[in-house]
């Protein structure tokens, strides 16, 4: 079938290289991206990292080139809640018709009630605005993100603690022997690592923590996880499209908006799927810029490195602070 209209949905990443994959590849028809942000295409790695210090502006986050000639049409800030038969529902009620659909909605911050979460460019600006005149900070997760804000909070001069539940930060991906080298790298900046405990809940008095700690703080940030953007698929009939929580589809990928497809996070279609088009919904697709790629996981590669290089020293050996209250560790300042 030759297509002479596609609508990518999602203008991050992944939505604008499948525009710009569309175009490459000799694509001539009707190109539509549809935005749920009011915002052009944005790099979101600095947004925890130089865009909250202070070292990046918000010209310097935009992905477009100027050389991007995509001939495309952009409707942004209308996302779309419903995806039928050939046909995409906006916010707005309005109504877009195509031969073709690009599913590139990306992910979303995973919430905590009471804490703010950082994903967008609008969280971004909230929170280097709140870190310019807030004295401390508190982080639920001592993920990637967890662990970049804390890191450009403690260069804005906050008083950071954070929070994991598990025995070492990042002892999940990276294992416990390098969860150890970054607990010691927080420890080293002045960084409060409090490990092996949970955060219950979190209000105006700061986070209760499971083992009955209150800690205060002016700022309150939950850095644990992210889920696939595709919630807003939810009432659609995709029922042949094979999606599942993870953003993948099956071979057969065959939906009510026949020339939709999905696509694995490895970035590779469905094996008999044509390439109609191309995108992910918790995308891991597309050329990485700023921070380069996520593996091999360190603390001075991925997530970890900033544009200008390790942002951080040499490892210590020191780890998290103990989950017991009361007990010292040299983590703890
Ligand atoms: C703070 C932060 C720091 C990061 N740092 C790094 C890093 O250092 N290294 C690294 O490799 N990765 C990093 N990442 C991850 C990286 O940014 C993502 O992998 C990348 O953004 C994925 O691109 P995407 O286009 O698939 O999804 P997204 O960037 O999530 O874009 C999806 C777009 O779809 C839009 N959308 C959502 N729902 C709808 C809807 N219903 N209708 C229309 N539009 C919709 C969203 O508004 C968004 O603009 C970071 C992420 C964050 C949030």
């Amino acid at each position: 079938m030759t297509l002479g209209s596609v609508v990518v949905v999602g203008a991050g990443l992944a939505g604008l290289s499948a525009a710009r994959a569309l175009r490459g590849q000799g694509f001539t028809g009707r190109l539509t991206v549809v935005g749920a942000e009011p915002h052009r295409p944005y790099d979101r790695p600095p947004l925890s990292k130089e865009f909250l210090t202070g070292t990046a502006e918000e010209p310097d986050l935009a992905l477009e080139r100027p050389d991007d000639d995509l001939g495309a049409t952009w409707i942004l800030g209308d996302p779309a809640v419903r995806l039928d038969a050939g046909r995409l529902e906006l916010h707005s009620g309005q109504t877009l018709a195509a031969d073709g659909f690009v599913i590139a909605t990306g992910a979303s911050a995973r919430p905590f009630p009471g804490a703010v979460t950082l994903r967008s460019l609008d969280d971004a600006r909230w929170l280097r605005h709140r870190l310019r005149t807030a004295r401390s900070l508190l982080v639920v997760g001592a993920g990637f993100i967890g662990a970049e804000v804390a890191s450009a909070a403690r260069t804005l001069g906050l008083d950071v603690t954070v929070v994991e539940a598990a025995p070492a930060p990042l002892a999940g991906p990276l294992g416990a022997e390098m969860g150890a080298v970054v607990a010691g790298l927080h420890a080293a900046h002045g960084v409060r690592m409090i490990c092996g405990v949970g955060v219950d809940r979190v209000d105006d008095g700061g986070a209760h923590l499971a083992d009955g700690r209150v800690l205060p703080a002016d700022v309150v940030v939950a850095g644990i996880g992210a889920r696939p953007e595709t919630g807003w698929l939810a009432g659609s009939d995709l029922t042949g499209l094979g999606l599942t929580d993870r953003g993948t589809a099956s071979s057969a990928a065959r939906t009510a908006a026949p020339e939709c497809r999905a696509w694995s996070r490895s970035g590779t279609a469905p094996p008999g799927s044509s390439r109609a088009s191309a995108g992910t919904c918790a995308s891991s697709t597309g050329p990485r810029r700023a921070s380069g790629p996520r593996s091999p996981p360190g603390p001075c590669s991925g997530w970890l490195r900033s544009r200008r290089g390790c942002r951080t020293s040499g490892p210590t050996s020191t780890g998290c602070a103990s989950s017991s209250p009361g007990t010292p560790s040299t983590a703890t300042r």
